[in-house]
């Protein structure tokens, strides 16, 4: 990485599409897909896509399920997830719609375990990415809000969203869980619901 004439990180064989309409750097990820499918982890080209205004699911890329408490987020049951709802979530995870929450519920092998939140709310807030300086090491996976002049030394991977009062939602993970169970029986893992 470099820095320019007015500080900011940049590509030595940058092109105009390393960077978003607002400027900031992204990521490159290229080459040949090896090894298993992370479920949790997203493009970062694609996971930018989605996490467009309303966002979109994170998976088909096609809307979101929504009902009257909100849009569906499937999240990891980890730290950072609040513990008393309604609240605000902090999350670079896209909605998801019903077919692939369920899909998802089915294969990813998280230790932590899942809740769903639904809000009617989103504000995207930030990036997470690495961050560069002329003089010290590069930190990696740092939260970057929009307004911080950090914006300018950051390679970004994942747009960053609140979900504004997100209520949780424990009878669609129920009824997701269920399907799942008798999807399995019925057609076995065989591939996503497309
Ligand atoms: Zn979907």
């Amino acid at each position: 990485m470099l820095f320019d004439a007015d500080g900011r990180v940049c590509y030595e064989d940058e092109l105009p599409g390393d960077r978003c309409v607002d400027g900031w750097l992204w990521e490159r990820w290229e080459g040949t897909e090896t090894g298993g499918q992370l479920w949790a982890a997203h493009h970062p080209a694609r996971q930018r896509y989605v996490m467009r205004h309303p966002p979109l699911c994170g998976a088909c890329a096609e809307e979101a399920h929504r009902d009257e408490c909100g849009m569906l987020w499937l999240l990891h049951a980890t730290a950072e997830v609040p513990s008393a709802f309604p609240c605000d979530i902090i999350t670079t995870t896209p909605p998801m719609c019903l077919d692939d929450a369920r899909w998802a519920l089915r294969n990813c092998r998280a230790d932590c375990g899942f809740i769903a939140a639904r809000t009617r709310d989103v504000d995207v807030i930030g990036v997470r990415g690495t961050v560069y300086s002329p003089t010290e090491p590069p930190q990696a996976d740092e939260l970057v809000l929009f307004h911080e002049s950090r914006m300018n030394r950051v390679v970004a991977n994942r747009m960053v969203i609140r979900l504004c009062d997100a209520v949780l939602d424990e009878a669609t993970l129920s009824r997701l869980r269920a399907d799942g169970h008798r999807g399995r029986a019925l057609e076995g893992a065989s591939g996503p619901p497309r």
